[in-house]
């Protein structure tokens, strides 16, 4: 797909607010348009990492309201791309909802530098 058709669905399709709609389009977010963005080769981990944190921010902006929200429904609809079993999908929604989130790169690479050094007795 070309980098300027890239850059205008990006800049286009955005979901709004805590509905989860996209924002150009209307239909649930990511829309049609947007889960045709590549996500092959060295874009799947960008992807898979932005989608998992946009994700488990939807799971608590979406979780009892009426409709298609149940948690198992959500890894689906954000991780469209991912092939994914039941087991990953309780492992993964257990993860975002019980309070753990990734920090910045250069967090946990601070965090692992302040790991003192275990050296074997
Ligand atoms: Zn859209």
């Amino acid at each position: 797909m070309d980098r300027q058709l890239v850059l205008t669905i990006q800049r286009r399709h955005v979901p709004a607010g805590t509905r989860w709609t996209c924002t150009w389009c209307g239909r649930p977010w990511p829309c049609p348009r947007y889960r045709q963005l590549p996500t092959h080769g060295e874009l799947y981990g960008r992807m898979f990492a932005l989608m998992t944190m946009r994700l488990g921010t939807a799971l608590s902006d979406l979780a009892g309201r009426d409709g298609p929200f149940a948690p198992c429904v959500l890894v689906r609809r954000f991780l469209w791309f991912v092939p994914l079993d039941s087991r990953d999908i309780d492992d993964l929604i257990d993860v975002l909802t019980t309070g753990w989130h990734p920090g910045p790169p250069h967090a946990v690479a601070h965090e692992q530098a302040e790991q003192p050094v275990r050296r074997p007795a």
